[in-house]
């Protein structure tokens, strides 16, 4: 595919997926402007996350470290925001927080430890970092289980991390109901932790590309949605 045609076509899927998120949003009750559509390219190029930079995206999502300083360092539009959505190892740490991104995936104490040397190392504004909740109850899943959660939660974060709120996925081949009660737990595991620990966690990161409009009714302000942005780009067996 020529570079202008992937251009237009993926100019099509923003504009198509933006209107998607603002009708779910407005379907339950919720202004469009509450939900951020975090654009992950972990499928393409640097050249091709550019395209949809340039179509509007301004928040872009890797799931590897690697892969984030990779595109980071080759693009540079002023007002992007880089969100590392996938496990972050520790001895990754201090190369990804110079690009100050958003952390999705802080998924367990030890993460904590280091981001806040790290950051605390780096200096400025603290690091924005969400609690990845383990929802599935998949034991081989990622994320943080209940306890861990609480115990975090017991005594305040580092001044140099700003804990935003909670991230989950549905677990793997759930249907939409399924999905859609999974997510409602997590609001629902949001408002019980506020409430007990007198904390604000504004932010829930749920929702891909197959189940965004499920998470949105239960409340998501970050969707992370890859595949669809690229459809007709993408090598088919990709999609
Ligand atoms: C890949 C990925 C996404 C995007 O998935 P799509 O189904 O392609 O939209 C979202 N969140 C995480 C953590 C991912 O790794």
């Amino acid at each position: 595919m020529s570079e202008l045609n992937a251009a237009q076509r993926i100019a099509e899927n923003w504009n198509a997926v933006r209107q998607e998120v603002a009708d779910a949003a407005r379907l339950h009750g919720r202004r469009e402007d509450e939900v951020t559509i975090v654009g992950v390219t972990k499928y393409v190029t640097p050249e091709i996350a550019q395209l949809l930079v340039d179509a509007g995206c301004l928040h872009l999502g890797e799931n590897r470290p690697q892969m984030l300083w990779q595109k980071a360092e080759s693009i540079s539009t002023p007002g992007l925001r880089w969100h590392l959505i996938g496990h972050l190892q520790r001895n990754k740490i201090r190369r990804t927080l110079p690009f100050r991104p958003w952390i999705h995936s802080v998924d367990s104490e030890r993460v904590v430890e280091a981001l806040s040397v790290e950051a605390t190392q780096l200096g400025g504004e603290p690091i924005d970092v969400l609690l990845e909740v383990n929802i599935s109850g998949d034991a081989t899943k990622t994320g943080l289980a209940l306890n861990e959660i609480r115990h975090l939660l017991s005594k305040p974060l580092p001044d140099s991390l700003r804990c935003r709120g909670l991230m989950a996925m549905a677990g793997l081949g759930t249907d939409m109901d399924e999905s859609r009660r999974q997510f409602a737990n997590v609001r629902q595991l949001r408002e019980s932790l506020q409430q007990e620990f007198g904390v604000t966690l504004l932010e829930l990161s749920m929702g891909m590309s197959g189940d965004f409009v499920e998470a949105i009714a239960e409340g998501a302000t970050l969707v992370r949605i890859g595949s669809r942005l690229f459809e007709g780009v993408l090598d088919p067996k990709t999609e």
